[in-house]
């Protein structure tokens, strides 16, 4: 409840006391004005006389009518209403100020405030309001930074990443360049390291591209109809023979055969590339990759399923954040940059859908769930004028 200073509370006693008086002022000058009004009127005067008399009785003629009360009474209660009137505006413009006051110390900058008190009626509803409105402005603001946060984040990593092949490029490129070698076969190994590495630089910049253009907001989906057996048929066979190299077999099974549903083939095509060659460089000692589609009513789920290597289960919440490898990968040769399952997330979004990974000892599997027709957006129905 709101608390009235001192000041506020002196002045709306003196308010009442001024109003009173004022009052007391008109009302002594209106009874004078009546009073002469009928004396100087004898028809009136004896009127009212006659109807006094009629209205005695008793035996001490008790009178029960006197103009003079009913003219006080009627004075009582208009001057009660009035003071009420005035103290109550008054108040309620001390209300307003202070609601002001706090509006301006939010407006200071602290943000963490809100106006602490309540109020009855229109005025709880502009604190409402402008309590409200700060807890907006508060969260935009927060969510202006922590997408700011993420901004730096990925630059940082950037560099790092595109630094660490580069030192060893121009490492290796200065040894040639100095004639620090011994063999023909040396200069070849050191111009083969450098261009490893160049090509380590030239995925991860492939790669970001890439994630910045689906991650930017509004990005541009190409949506027709597409048959999914013949995509995922696609995928499959350009990573068959990479697959025979390590002995793993790689099939597709669509459910029903055609199963047409409307993506963006370019971007779904690089989903399930991602995820089947993720399987390949990361499903250790696996035996078979196995692409599944099925149709589920409005529903298609695919799923990429591997034996191998199984995802330990503390990373598997953390595997579509970009940047992310499990640490067992690190280290390895596979020279990955962590940015292939975010992509694949962001692109499933695009498309209102979902993925999902489980793992154990005996499987891995991603799951992605994409409605069979998209939603209609706001761009495609634009009608050129
Ligand atoms: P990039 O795809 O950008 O070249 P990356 O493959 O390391 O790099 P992601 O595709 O995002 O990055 O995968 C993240 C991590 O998830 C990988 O480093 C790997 O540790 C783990 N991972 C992904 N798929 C599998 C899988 N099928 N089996 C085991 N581990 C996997
Ligand atoms: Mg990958």
């Amino acid at each position: 409840m709101l608390k009235l200073t001192g000041r506020e509370k002196g002045a709306l006693f003196f308010e009442g006391v001024e109003t009173v008086a004022l009052l007391i002022l008109i009302n002594v000058a209106l009874i004078v004005i009546i009073q002469t009004f009928i004396q100087s009127n004898p028809g009136l005067a004896s009127g009212i006389f006659i109807i006094k008399q009629s209205l005695w009785f008793g035996p001490y003629h008790t009178q029960i009518w006197s103009y003079q009360r009913i003219v006080i009474g009627i004075f009582i209660v208009i001057d009660a209403w009035v003071v009420w009137w005035r103290l109550r505006r008054r108040y309620h413009q001390y209300q307003m100020d202070h609601i002001l006051a706090e509006l301006h110390y939010i407006a200071q900058g602290h943000l963490d405030h809100r106006i602490p008190f309540r109020l009855k009626g229109n005025q709880q509803h502009v604190i409402t309001s402008v309590n409200a409105l700060v807890d907006s402005a508060v969260q935009s603001m927060n969510d202006e930074r922590q997408i700011e946060k993420s901004k730096d984040e990925l630059i940082t990593n950037v560099s790092h990443d595109l630094r660490t092949p580069l030192t060893s490029i121009i490492g290796y490129l200065r040894l040639i360049e100095d004639k620090q070698y011994h063999s023909e076969e040396e200069i070849v190994k050191y111009a083969h390291i450098a261009y490893e590495k160049s090509k380590q630089m030239k995925n991860l910049v492939e790669d970001l591209f890439e994630y910045t253009k689906v991650q930017q907001h509004g990005a541009p989906v190409n949506i027709m109809t597409v048959d999914l057996s013949q995509l995922l048929e696609q995928v499959s066979a350009s990573f068959e023979l990479e697959g025979q190299k390590r002995g793993i077999e790689v099939t597709s099974i669509t459910e029903p055969e055609p199963l047409k549903i409307s993506a963006d083939p370019e971007k779904l095509g690089r989903v399930f590339s991602n995820l089947v060659s993720n399987a390949l460089k990361y499903g250790n000692g696996a035996s078979y990759i196995k692409i599944e589609a099925h149709q589920h009513g409005d529903q298609v789920q695919i799923q990429v399923k591997n034996d191998g290597t199984k995802i330990p289960a503390d990373s598997l919440s953390h595997l579509f954040e970009r940047f992310y490898r499990v640490e067992s990968s690190r280290s390895k040769a596979t020279g990955g940059t962590g940015l292939g399952l975010a992509i694949v997330k962001s692109i499933v979004d695009l498309h209102h859908g979902e993925v999902t990974v489980t793992s154990d000892d005996n499987e891995t599997a991603f799951t992605v769930t994409l409605p069979v027709e998209q939603p209609t957006t706001t761009s495609e129905t634009k009608i050129d004028k």
